[in-house]
């Protein structure tokens, strides 16, 4: 098994003084207003911290700031009242977040479809949500009320979990709502792309040995040793020639 780093975001950040969710209802998330980034800014890395630096949906390390997105759980585009709330923020990579997204958008556009064609208006639908909220209503706090693994509410391990190579199972409906929602099983081919780049950089045997080793905890000895044996034929064919 892959080590998940952490279970849930806990404690919850709390926000210096200076920081007035209240004052910041109302102004768009990417409107570059100084009290917005501000928020940013201060959030993010109380979150790396909480989270170790991890991906809140996949778990895998976060790289820098370009790379990492501020996620609303619940959509903001469905629930701007959440926009600043702080249990609906939590950390992901690009690729989770563009992901889940894509999933949000796609089944969006398909109830919209459907409610053309049967002439009725279709209202958004927010997929991690299991109950209606009412307009003012406030954000809902119990992991009964998500579909998801919530980030802040929900352990991670007693939903999903990762074995050796990025392969995802799902231990619940919710683990397993969110491994297909959000796709995490295409992550081992990109992981697994990387750890052949990582290992093809390495100049010598010896080095080349030395990096399979320190990916043990997260590939089986298995696949590290035929990729190994593998690019190292591949260089000494190359060297024949
Ligand atoms: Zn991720």
């Amino acid at each position: 098994m892959i080590k998940i780093g952490f279970e849930q975001i806990h404690p919850i950040p709390v926000l210096p003084a200076d920081i007035v969710v209240a004052n910041l209802k109302g102004l768009s998330w990417s409107s570059g207003v100084n009290a917005v980034t501000a928020f940013k800014d201060t959030l993010k890395p109380m979150l790396r911290k909480v989270q170790k630096g991890r991906c809140s949906l996949c778990r895998r390390f976060l790289y820098d700031d370009y790379a990492t997105h501020l996620e609303h759980f619940i959509e903001k585009g469905i629930h701007r009242d959440f926009t600043y709330e702080v249990t609906n923020l939590s950390l992901s990579c690009g690729t989770c977040n563009i992901k889940k997204n894509g999933y949000n958008r796609t089944l969006n556009s398909l109830i919209k479809k459907r409610a053309r064609r049967k002439g009725q208006k279709a209202s958004k639908y927010c997929p991690v949500l299991a109950v209606k909220i009412s307009a003012n209503a406030p954000m809902p706090v119990s992991s009964a009320s998500y579909r998801w693994i919530h980030p802040y509410f929900d352990r991670y391990s007693d939903n999903i979990q990762i074995e050796k190579g990025w392969i995802f199972t799902g231990k619940s409906r919710k683990g397993q709502r969110t491994i297909r929602s959000v796709k995490l099983n295409a992550l081992a081919q990109i992981e697994r792309r990387a750890l052949a780049e990582r290992l093809e950089a390495r100049p010598g045997r010896l080095s080349k040995l030395l990096g399979a080793t320190a990916e043990l905890d997260k590939y089986r000895a298995g696949h590290l040793f035929k990729l190994v044996t593998k690019q190292l034929w591949k260089r000494r064919e190359a060297s024949d020639v």
